[in-house]
């Protein structure tokens, strides 16, 4: 593959590679650490939990990655995605501003997810492993691997958070559907579930408990391996079939975008549709503006610091230098749940530390009022993550009217909305609140970190 490429596709207009942007980051992001010594920690480190072929993408420092044809197979489903020039948008807020946004919704479980929960299930199902355990909070990510490892005939094993499990039983069917066994979490089925119980029988359970059980169950289990939707490196590798696809959709559409937008929880959307545009800004000098749209109850990219942190709440991971709340930190219960972690991937972190990439923050009930804006102008309803997003175009936009300049805007339509009807209900009910954390909340959570800044270097 030459390296001056501009981009990678065939002829049917699918890629043939996913870019890793880490090849061309001036600085490398720094190592992970053991959360004892602090020295760090080789990717052996991680052989119990994950596929060999995972591992060496996660260290990888080669720019393209070859997407084997049976993921190539399987994406035929439903990519390319659709690119789509917002113009009744455009017109609703009378801007100059030319709108696009990369369509995600139409895979089958409905959000970019399968984009590399296939991917992850084909490597697992090459080297044998026979089942995949993960966690899901909202159900989107568990709906991803449920059909994913179906199609590789996987098993699959997902711990729902209880109260999801409770309060979205469609989500849970869905994943039934495709084959999967869901499991409310905590659930009796591990050890560290059992102790949960133990002291509270009826815990509403959290997305650490969950990630403890899936955990446990793979490192018990040597046909059994754990899988993560968002953060690590391999994820967010995977997703840049999407802006792939967007660069040269872009290039038939006589365009370039000016500012490249995405929601942004763990970071895999955003990077996915971004990266292939840093690219040309890494390589070939171009000003593109990467933005990356969180909530303001979770601000970790605008407010939070950077420091080495657990990547789970529970402190199991290995110790990951990125920018963070505190992996203690909970954020209050804002409906876009796909948002609400704690840290952010490392990669993005490093980009956004040396200012290679932006950030800002999009209050929720901003974000709602801009989805519905939205729906009604372009008909698709969008998920409450993907809602930030297009606040932050709208902003944009918005921008782009008072210079009065035809600015070209790109964002990241990262999922549909059906699911999340419930949360659109407490938006029109004017039950939503707006989030704004004191500067004291923010100290208070970022005290409890006594982790360091830099690896200790082994002697
Ligand atoms: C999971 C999810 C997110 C947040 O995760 P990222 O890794 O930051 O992309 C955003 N939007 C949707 C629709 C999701 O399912």
């Amino acid at each position: 593959m030459s390296e001056s490429k501009k981009y990678v596709l065939s002829e049917d207009r699918i890629p043939t590679h996913w870019y890793n942007v880490v090849a061309d980051m001036p600085n490398r992001p720094m190592p992970p650490i053991h959360p004892q010594t602090h020295e760090p920690i080789g990717p052996e480190a991680l052989a119990p939990l994950f596929p060999m072929a995972l591992i060496q993408q996660e260290v990888s420092t080669d720019p393209w990655i070859e997407i084997p044809e049976p993921v190539r197979d399987i994406y035929r489903m439903w990519r390319p995605t659709p690119l789509v020039r917002a113009r009744r948008l455009e017109q609703a807020l009378d801007t100059p501003a030319h709108l696009y946004f990369k369509y995600e919704g139409g895979s089958p479980s409905g959000s970019h997810k399968p984009n590399t929960a296939v991917a992850q299930a084909y490597y697992n199902a090459q080297e044998g492993v026979e089942r995949i355990t993960t966690e899901t909070g909202a159900g989107q990510w568990g709906s991803a691997l449920s059909f994913a490892c179906q199609t590789f005939g996987l098993g699959c094993q997902v711990y729902m958070v209880k109260v999801s499990y409770e309060q979205k039983p469609y989500r849970k069917l869905m994943m039934n559907t495709w084959g999967a066994e869901v499991i409310a979490s905590p659930s009796g089925r591990t050890a560290a579930g059992r102790a949960i119980l133990a002291q509270d029988p009826d815990s509403p359970g959290s997305l650490g408990i969950a990630i403890s059980e899936a955990v446990e169950v793979a490192a018990g289990d040597e046909h059994t391996k754990y899988s993560l939707g968002s953060v690590l490196n391999h994820v967010l590798t995977h997703q840049t079939v999407v802006g792939q696809e967007a660069l040269v959709q872009m290039e038939m559409a006589g365009e370039l975008p000016d500012v490249v937008i995405a929601p942004f929880g763990g970071g895999s959307n955003f990077a996915g549709l971004s990266f292939p545009f840093l690219r040309l800004n890494l390589r070939e000098g171009k000003k593109i503006r990467c933005l990356a749209s969180e909530p303001t109850s979770c601000p970790k990219l605008t407010r939070g610091v950077f420091r080495y942190d657990f990547g789970d709440t529970v402190g199991m991971t290995p110790l990951l230098p990125m920018y963070t709340l505190g992996h203690t930190f909970v954020p209050a219960r804002i409906h876009a749940g796909g948002l609400r972690y704690h840290g952010a991937g490392v990669i993005v972190s490093q980009l956004l530390k040396d200012g290679l990439i932006e950030a800002e923050a999009v209050d929720q009930i901003e974000s709602f009022e801009a989805g519905v804006t939205f729906a009604k102008a372009e008909g698709i309803i969008p998920a409450p993550e993907a809602n930030h997003a297009i606040a932050s175009a709208i902003r944009e936009a918005e921008r782009a009217k008072e210079a009065g300049e035809a600015r070209v805007i790109l964002f990241n339509l990262c999922g549909h909305g059906h699911f999340d009807m419930a949360a659109y209900e407490a938006y029109f009910a004017g039950e939503l609140e707006r989030h704004e954390l004191t500067q004291q909340q923010i100290d208070d959570a970022v005290a409890k970190l006594d982790t360091p800044t830099e690896p200790v270097m082994a002697k």
